[in-house]
């Protein structure tokens, strides 16, 4: 229905399973039915894509978004068609670029993963209006998308620290948090989406999530070690 829905999930998706090129259209921008101007949302995430394209040594042409109204047909049959060429000169995907299928499979698996991270943290360029195409070139830069990925937070449970109140594993939206009643809880790095949700959520007395950037996070705790014994019931 709005190109607003159109996620960057999506778009890689779309590059993953092989596709060559990948078209968005949306509503001319300020002429959105709506208040939220999804079709903004659509230009910035495509922005943001197209540089992390370049990042992993993709054609950012490969992705393009047009603004039209549905009264269009004909301007629309001349995109698609210019895009159509376009993508068929830039050649299959990855090969084209020269990049291995199966590595460039394990990075788009990787961005993929890092999606709700990567709108988390760059949420307000994301919901930003540019008013000019002069403008789309300096949104993102390629140096910020390079610090993006080499500065990717990680979370990590204290095991000193943690009360296992549980809250965390309660909100966590990826089901990453391993725990339980008294006992430490662990977060499984592999499910981890890394949206800080157990950063917030864990309680001020106990400040037991922390995140660590560049560096690699502690092992877990072993499972032996992670009953917490209170003091009430030592005694
Ligand atoms: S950052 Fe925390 S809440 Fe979010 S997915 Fe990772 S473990 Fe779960
Ligand atoms: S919210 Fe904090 S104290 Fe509570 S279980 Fe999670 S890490 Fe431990």
């Amino acid at each position: 229905m709005c190109s607003g829905r159109v996620d960057l999930a999506f778009v890689l998706r779309a590059f993953s399973n092989g596709m060559d090129g990948v078209f968005i259209g949306g509503c001319r921008l300020n002429e959105c039915n709506y208040s939220t101007h999804g079709n903004y949302h659509a230009l910035n995430m495509v922005l943001l894509c197209r540089k992390i394209m370049e990042h992993i040594g993709l054609n950012p042409e490969r992705l393009r978004i047009e603004f039209m109204t549905s009264g269009e047909g004909i301007l629309f049959a001349e995109v698609m068609s210019e895009f159509g060429n376009k993508v068929n000169k830039l050649g299959p995907l990855g090969k084209a670029e020269g990049i291995d299928q199966n590595e460039l499979k394990s990075k788009l698996a990787e961005i993929t993963k890092l999606v709700p991270y990567i709108k988390l943290v760059k949420k307000e360029k994301l919901a930003s209006r540019l008013e000019s195409p002069e403008e789309y070139d300096k949104l993102f830069t390629k140096d910020e998308i390079g610090r993006l990925f080499s500065e990717v937070i990680s979370y990590y449970i204290d095991p000193e620290k943690c009360q296992a109140c549980m809250t965390c594993a309660k909100r966590c939206p990826a089901e990453a948090i391993v725990g339980g009643k008294n006992l430490i809880h662990v977060i499984d790095q592999e499910k981890c989406i890394k949206c800080g949700t157990c950063f917030e959520v864990c309680p001020p007395k106990f400040r037991a999530v922390t995140e660590i950037a560049g560096a690699p996070v502690p092992p877990p705790i072993s499972e032996e070690k992670r009953t917490i014994v209170r003091k009430s019931k030592e005694s």
